[in-house]
């Protein structure tokens, strides 16, 4: 498959923090391939499988984790990428990689932690998946992290406080955190994981919210973008029943966005009409919805939020997670010995401590504060 002139090129790459001898040629992986494979070997990778995407990891077997989460965006993510002539491997790549730095229980989990941090910095979610692939990973003789290429890593951060941009920028003039100081867009690729994101998580949270019983079909029929595909496969199918109807109900309604995506996508691209993938950052935001899927989807966004992420089985269960990762900072912080020595032993312990926490799953967070607060 050709790419587009507006495509990133794996030969036009901006390179890596840390100077590598060439890919030996008989390999035939280029710099996005090998960054991909880097990430899929990686024990943050491995860890997402016990992470909470919405519903606590032990909660049931088929809910989503942020494993099967992140293989959804990638999937939603390459097919785009494809009928748009975009990089798929620089996709996959950042798909992948996308929540590398979230904390254990989800949200719950990741608001106690900026909590936590409030007096010492904050924590971000993106930039701690940044943080991971360039220095918590420990692969390699030479250096910390992964050492990826900087499209992969311009696309994991996909928000920056102006004053971790500013602190990055000190660090690496010109790099990965420029973009929010001068107000240019991610490339194409990262632009696109962000929306893919997006499609993908509010389709699997219909699927898990009805599936645990939490939300049920007929409240579903307030979100249009639901209730349309919902009704145009009852017309079809009027004897359907039960699990099939919500499937097939979510199968319309995820093409249909791929569709819209696609099409709205091509629209802007030929309007502006980047000549390379540089130009593109020029250009605004050019990988988008329609404005009626837009707003569609905002409003299933919102629908998820009030009735899901806030159903008060969720929130209880979400409660107790905020105090576990509350606890176990305070833990750590009074008794830095507690944690392994590459992290005990660093200067700045609020921020060790935030490293060693977010990097947990969440049956180690519990098995953690069992030990430790008992
Ligand atoms: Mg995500």
């Amino acid at each position: 498959m050709s790419l587009a002139c507006y495509a990133a090129k794996p030969h036009e790459t901006l390179g890596r923090l840390h100077q590598e001898p060439a890919e030996p040629t008989q390999s035939g992986r280029n710099p996005f391939q090998r960054d991909r494979d880097r990430i899929i070997h990686s024990t943050a990778f491995r860890r997402l499988e016990y992470k909470t995407q919405v519903f606590l990891n032990h909660e049931g077997d088929h809910f989503r984790t942020r494993l099967t989460h992140s293989l959804e965006v990638a999937q939603i993510g390459r097919a785009v990428a494809r009928r748009l002539q975009l990089n798929e491997d620089l996709v996959e790549a950042i798909s992948l990689a996308h929540d590398l730095g979230h904390t254990p229980f989800g949200h719950a989990g990741q608001d106690a932690l900026n909590e936590c941090m409030k007096e010492h910095g904050g924590f971000e979610h993106n930039l701690q998946s940044l943080w991971v692939v360039d220095f918590l990973e420990e692969r390699y003789a030479k250096w910390n992290g992964l050492n990826l290429s900087f499209e992969t890593r311009e696309g994991i951060l996909k928000h920056c406080a102006r004053r971790n941009a500013l602190l990055i920028e000190a660090q690496e003039p010109g790099g990965v955190a420029s973009r929010f100081l001068k107000g240019t867009q991610p490339s194409l690729e990262a632009q696109l994981c962000n929306l893919a994101d997006a499609i993908a998580y509010n389709a699997h949270d219909i699927d898990d919210g009805v599936r645990s019983g939490l939300l049920t079909m007929e409240q579903m029929q307030d979100v249009s973008l639901f209730a349309r595909y919902h009704a145009q496969t009852l017309a079809e199918y009027p004897q359907l029943q039960g699990r099939r109807v919500l499937y097939e109900t979510i199968r319309r309604m995820l093409s249909d966005q791929v569709y819209d995506v696609i099409n709205a996508t091509r629209a802007a691209l030929q309007q502006h009409a980047p000549a390379s993938a540089d130009e593109a950052r020029q250009c605004p935001a050019l990988v988008q919805f329609s404005a009626a899927m837009y707003e569609e989807s905002k409003a299933l966004k919102s629908f998820l939020f009030r009735n899901l992420y806030r159903h008060p089985q969720v929130m209880q269960t979400t409660d107790g997670a905020r105090a576990v990762v509350k606890d176990l900072f305070n833990v750590y912080l009074d008794k830095p010995q507690e944690m392994p020595a590459a992290y005990a032993q660093r200067s700045d312990v609020p921020r060790a401590v935030a490293d060693y926490l977010s990097g947990m799953t969440d049956r180690f967070a519990t098995r953690e504060h069992a030990r430790l607060t008992a």
